[in-house]
């Protein structure tokens, strides 16, 4: 009887231990497995990771080409000066004939001083334009009425005429083609009216596309560049004034990257694109 019951307890505990190391063997290889897929996912997310990076990577390439290409192709740049001569218009003339950059000038009588006249003589000379800015800039003389605006205009025309021996036939009016004043009824129909007048006598007027207004200085190269390089075509207007001396050191800059960029200075011409509002 203490036989059987040993031999009872015997295999009992023979099957409880089967059972046990059944379990945890079955456990064991449950882990295992959940490890493997965790590894597995693990390693699918790594290189999920990989091929983003790697797209991206292909984007910004594919971006710069795009880019470079845009500029590469160049195009047609005019390069225009308001409101001189002034102090910088020597320096402004000395880079223009050492990059070979022709140039359009738009002059205000009231700024040709004395000893400035000859600045006009040289301009003419080193092949750029004089255009016409209207002799006083004064919005209160030349945009009064037609005969106030031809008045002025005509006495500038005399002065360039004289200092340069030309007459480029160019005009740009002060503020543009559309200015404050076309704002009202009776300043549209008034500058209506001047550049009808100016086609009539066969002056051509002219806007731009690019203008060095209202940069910021410590932008004022980048503000220009931003403005200019996805462009095939364009006016860029610069200010001939001894507050924006900081030109004298930008241009240079951009007229070696315009150039590297495919892009050649030209002088107006009737014939192509003339930007106007
Ligand atoms: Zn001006």
């Amino acid at each position: 009887m203490r036989q059987r019951l040993f031999l009872l307890l015997l295999l009992f505990s023979l099957f409880f231990s089967f059972l046990t190391v059944t379990l945890l063997a079955g456990q064991n290889r449950r882990l295992r497995l959940s490890e493997e897929r965790l590894f597995h996912s693990r390693e699918d997310l790594v290189q999920a990771r990989n091929l983003i990076r790697e797209e991206e990577e292909r984007n910004r390439i594919l971006r710069e080409e795009n880019d470079t290409l845009a500029g590469a192709a160049g195009g047609r740049l005019i390069l225009t000066f308001d409101d001189g001569p002034s102090d910088i218009t020597a320096a402004l003339l000395d880079i223009l004939r050492e990059k070979q950059v022709p140039a359009v000038f738009f002059v205000n009588g009231v700024n040709v001083t004395r000893n400035r006249e000859s600045l006009l003589t040289r301009a003419a000379a080193e092949g750029h334009l004089i255009g016409n800015h209207t002799y006083s800039h004064d919005y209160g003389l030349i945009y009064r009425s037609t005969e106030g605006f031809l008045k002025d205009f005509q006495r500038n025309e005399k002065l360039i005429s004289r200092l340069t021996d030309t007459r480029s036939m160019l005009v740009r009016f002060p503020g543009g083609s559309r200015n404050s004043l076309c704002a009202t009824g009776e300043g549209r129909a008034l500058m209506d009216a001047l550049k009808g007048e100016m086609d009539r006598q066969g002056y051509l007027y002219m806007d731009w596309n690019v203008t060095d207004d209202g940069t910021d200085p410590a932008l004022y190269l980048d503000s220009l560049e931003r403005q200019i390089f996805w462009r095939s075509s364009a006016t860029i207007l610069c200010h001939d004034r001894a507050d924006r001396a900081l030109l004298l050191e930008a241009l240079p800059r951009l007229i070696d990257e315009a150039r590297e960029r495919g892009y050649r200075f030209e002088l107006p011409d009737r014939s192509e694109g003339i930007v106007r509002f």
